[in-house]
Order: structure tokens, then sequence, then C-alpha cells
């Protein structure tokens, strides 16, 4: 779909009127900002569609900032993945990434120029003296004795600051707009501060540095950007970027919050995700369990899927949560139309066709797909050895069983219908080897008489491959690990069973020609891919083939 075939929203609807007033000359510029201080996750692939798809929907543009102001936090590793996953979700950034911290000389000027209008004043409190002299929600806050500085004193003092007279933290420079407003954000917010760190753009060259909120709205400013979109919690933040633009007569983008994303059994916080990482529950940010862009990619996400989802869930301005099975229905509705077929058997137990000569082999032709036959056909081996999944045969089945057991049959899928006349069994009495009978007349067509209820997924022992499959499930185990608990916290309600490792898989040989990354739905068993990282067959579950949560979920109620 185009995107201005798309249905639009709040802000598209906000944008239309701005248009028809011509109050930016048509003009659309978006942009994200993020700061390079995690692995983008699902919440920021929300915002990236918002802005990136706003820009293509109204032919405009959308820049890729880096909000990079906390050295510390940041670095190069974080602005690699980032501009990699806006990319594979499909956007492109106008002309090069930008950074705040390219204007860190613009932004400092900026800041001179505050003092000079008498609007600005380096203070000398220290954090706990700020934090008694700022007030309550409930209580206006007090004017810092430093306040009334001449704006000489100020220029001198801030002009030391910059040159690495000051320790970290020993003075800041803050705007003087009113310690008794409501709104805590414009209480003398800090708007420069001392740290004497390198920064990776700009390596030892400041030592001071620009606040976030201060450095945000001038950002906007610079760029010339039209429409500025952002979470909800910017909103008390507005009246501080007004006073700072219109106090320096800037231009003045529009700022447009929106609710996050936030999705049931899920953390969509960086810190968090963070310590998932550096705590090592998680292998890594792009673990296949982790709601990272990055993590979904390997775990056999595609960009296609997260877009889908992005439009699905729609843009609107109050909070809620998002059920994360609309997520996976995402990744399985794609899987399904586009992702060939192919047999695994994961945890495999020995058939041999008593009837079948020793020497023979068959390549049967299979189509890669049901439905679409631009998928094209692969060929299939067959041999007097197979491997079928050990939980496709029952000795004694449950009622209404489709699959094998003494004396029954079932069609193995593409192949001929089978019946099993013996389960041999070790020591422990565990099924180790089933002997069966193929119907050689059974090639496509049912036999006279009776029509199996079944079809098993199976592969040739001589012609298969070992595989290594990780089977994936959800990270947490309550639908909001997230949620403040007297006596837990998101660790608690980590899933152990989220992830199984199953080393003795056998796949069929055509996986050999897979690619890393490609998906397909294994019969009978779910979607997987192969990994992205890992060399040889080593395939991840995406998802199971409906949503077992679902069935979990209602027999809990
Ligand atoms: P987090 O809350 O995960 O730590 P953040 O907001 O600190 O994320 P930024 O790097 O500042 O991370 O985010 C970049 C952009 O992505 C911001 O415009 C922010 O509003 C947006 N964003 C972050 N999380 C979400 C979310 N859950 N839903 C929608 N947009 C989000
Ligand atoms: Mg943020």
């Amino acid at each position: 779909m185009s995107e201005t075939s798309k249905p639009g929203n709040f802000i598209t609807q906000i944008i239309d009127k701005d248009n028809e007033s011509g109050k930016h000359n048509g003009v659309v510029m978006t942009r994200f900002p993020p700061e390079p201080n995690g692995y983008l996750h699902i919440g920021h692939a929300k915002s990236i569609c918002l802005n990136f798809g706003i820009a293509q929907r109204y032919n405009g543009q959308c820049n890729l900032r880096f909000d990079d102001t906390n050295p510390e936090k940041e670095s190069v590793e974080y602005i690699e993945s980032i501009k990699r996953d806006v990319e594979w979700l499909g956007f492109e950034w106008k002309d090069e990434p930008k950074f705040a911290s390219d204007y860190f000389q613009a932004l400092y000027d900026f800041a001179v120029q505050l003092i000079e209008m008498g609007k600005a004043y380096v203070c000398e409190l220290n954090g706990e003296q700020m934090r008694e002299y700022r007030g309550t929600l409930k209580e206006p806050g007090k004017n810092s004795p430093y306040r009334d500085r001449s704006v000489a004193e100020n220029l001198a003092l801030f002009t030391d600051m910059k040159n690495g007279k000051y320790k970290d933290g020993e003075v800041v420079l803050r705007a003087k707009i009113d310690m008794a407003s409501p709104n805590m954000n414009l209480r003398d917010p800090i708007i420069y501060r001392v740290r004497h760190v390198h920064h990776h753009q700009t390596g030892d060259q400041w030592c001071v540095y620009p606040m976030y909120d201060f450095t945000h709205c001038l950002s906007d400013a610079i760029e010339n950007i039209t429409h500025s979109i952002c979470t909800l919690e910017f909103q008390d933040h507005r009246p501080l970027y007004d006073w700072v633009l219109d106090t320096l007569g800037t231009v003045h983008p529009q700022q447009i919050e929106f609710a996050r994303l936030n999705l049931n059994y899920t953390v969509t916080s960086k810190r968090k995700l963070k310590q998932l990482v550096d705590e090592k529950h998680v292998d890594g940010w792009d673990d296949p369990r982790m709601p990272t862009i990055s993590g979904l990619r390997r775990r056999g996400y595609t960009a296609l899927a997260i877009r889908n989802f992005c439009e699905r869930i729609g843009v609107t301005r109050s909070d809620g949560v998002v059920d994360v099975s609309m997520l996976e229905h995402a990744i399985r509705e794609d899987l399904d139309a586009n992702a060939n077929r192919a047999m695994a058997v994961l945890n495999p137990i020995k058939v041999t066709l008593t009837n079948y000569p020793e020497d023979k082999e068959e390549i049967f032709t299979v189509n890669n797909h049901p439905k679409n036959e631009d998928a094209g056909q692969r060929k299939v081996p067959f041999s007097k050895t197979l491997y079928i999944d050990a939980a496709d045969f029952a000795e004694e089945p449950p009622r209404k069983w489709k699959r094998l057991t003494l004396e029954g049959a079932v069609r193995l899928r593409g192949g001929y219908v089978i019946t099993c006349d013996e389960a041999i069994k070790n020591e422990a009495g565990e099924v180790v080897e089933l002997l069966c009978r193929y119907d050689e007349n059974t090639l496509g067509v049912n036999p006279e008489g009776y029509k199996p209820k079944g079809v098993i997924h199976w592969v040739s022992a001589q012609h298969a491959v070992d595989a290594t499959v990780n089977l994936y499930d959800r990270l947490f185990n309550n639908d909001a690990p997230d949620a403040n608990y007297e006596d837990k916290t998101f660790l608690d309600f980590i899933n152990e069973e989220s992830l199984t490792v199953l080393t003795n898989a056998k796949v069929e040989p055509s996986l050999l020609a897979s690619e890393k990354g490609q998906g397909f739905q294994f019969e009978r068993e779910g979607y997987f891919c192969r990994d992205l990282e890992k060399d040889g067959m080593v395939f991840n579950r995406t998802v199971t083939l409906r949503d077992s949560w679902a069935k979990i979920e209602a027999k809990g109620k």
C-alpha cells in the first residue's frame, strides 16, 4: 500500500490542516531522534514507522538524529546498530545521519545569547540544595541566591565552565524562567553542566554538555523540522521548549505528542533491556527473545511484518497496552503467505520400511508453498529408513489420534501411506525404532477401500542433515512484567522455558541451500528461520503455527 492511500490518524489530520493553511509552506520535515545508549526496540519501530511514514506520505523528508548529550552512556556500537535497524526496517533518512553534537557550538552560542539577554545564570547550588530550592508539586520553589548575578559575571563564569576551570557538578548554567511555575520543568531548569568526559563524536573538545531539553528543541529548530513528533511524556516539557525557542526567536517546530507503544509480556525500556544483557539473562542485544529490532530480526521477524504491525496498532493520544499476540500474528501472516515449506524432524525416531528395497532411493518433487505456485518446487529424497517425530507415534493413542500407532496407517507428507507393525524398545522401555510397511500404490493417491486419517512429516535418514533447533518462546511469563510490584521485579518473571535447544534434529537436505536469515514453515511444527549469525544448520523458531498462549490463558481463567 502506498503511504498516501493508508488510513490517516490524528497527526496526519493536523498536517493536512497545516498544509491547507500554508503553515509550513506545505513542507513536511520530521526526524527520528534516538539517544545512542542502547539498541532500538519495538517501541522505537512505532516511532520510526510514524516519522518516516509521514515524511513519505507528504513527499517530505525525515532526519535520523542522534541525541548524543550523555557521552558516558553512549557508544559507537549503539550508533551503528541504530543505523542498521532503521535501514533494515526499510527507511531512508535525509543526507548523512545528524548528531546533536554537530550543534554543540551553535548550542553554546545560544546559551551565551540567553545570558546576554539576562535569561540564564551560572548557579553554584549543589545537587541537594538545588532539590530543596526547587519546591514540590504543591509548593513553589525559591530563587537561587545566584540568580541575580550580572550578565558580565555570568558570561565570565560560563566561559570558565567551558574552559575547564570547574570540576564535574560544581556549577551549572540555568535558564531564568520562573521558580513558582506550576510546571516543574520551568523552575529554572539546568541547561548546561560540566562533564569532563570523552565524547564519541567530539572527543575532548568539550567539558560542558547541554541538557537534553535545551538541545532537543534547538536541534529541531536548526534542522528546520516542521513537525516534531514525540511520545506523551514530553507534553510537560513543551512549555520549556516553547520558552527556549520563543526567547531565542528561532523557527518554531510544532511538537505533537502520541502514546508510546506498550506491549504485554514485554519490557520496552532501554535501561531494563541493557540490564538483561549486562547480567546475561539473555545472550546479547540480538538474542531472539529480546524485543529489540535486532532480536526480532534474528528471531525471524521480517521488516514487512513489523511495519504492518505498527500500521495496525495505529497512532493515538491515549496510553494503552497492545497484546503481543498481535505482533506474533503479523509475522505468522507474512510467513504463512511468503515462506517456503520444509520438513524438519525435531525429536527423531527411526522408521524402517521392512518391504522397501535396501538400496532403492526415490526423489519426490513437492511444492514449496501450498498456495503460491511461483514459489516453485523442490526435490525430497526417500529411502528405506526414515525419521519421524517421536510425538507422531503413540503405542496407546488418545481418542481421535490421527498420527501413527501400532497397526495404524498414516500418509507421509508428499509420499506413501505407511502402516506400523512393531515398535522396538530399549531396555528402559522407550520406543527407539518403528517397523512399518509402505503401500507402493499410494503415491499421490489414497489406497483402495480406506483413507488414512493423518499426514505426518518425515525425512530420509541417509539424506537427512543434522541441525540444531532453538525453540524460542516469550521471555516473560507475566503479562505485565514491568509493573510496580511490592516484592518483585521484571527479572522475577523471566520464563525459564523461553529457550529449549534441540541438538538432535534432522532436516531435509534442501535446507543446506538456504540462506542465513531465511524463513520457513517447518511442516506441522511452526515458523523457523535459519540463524543469521551462526554458520551451519541452526534454526530459530520464530513463532508457533497457532497462538498457544491464548489457550493457556483461556485455561487459567
Ligand atoms: P526508552 O524509554 O526505551 O529508554 P527512550 O525514549 O529513552 O527509550 P530514545 O532514544 O530517546 O529512547 O527514543 C527515540 C524516539 O523513540 C523518541 O522520540 C521516543 O519518543 C521514541 N520511543 C521510545 N520508546 C517508544 C515507545 N515505546 N513507543 C513509541 N515511541 C517510542
Ligand atoms: Mg528518551
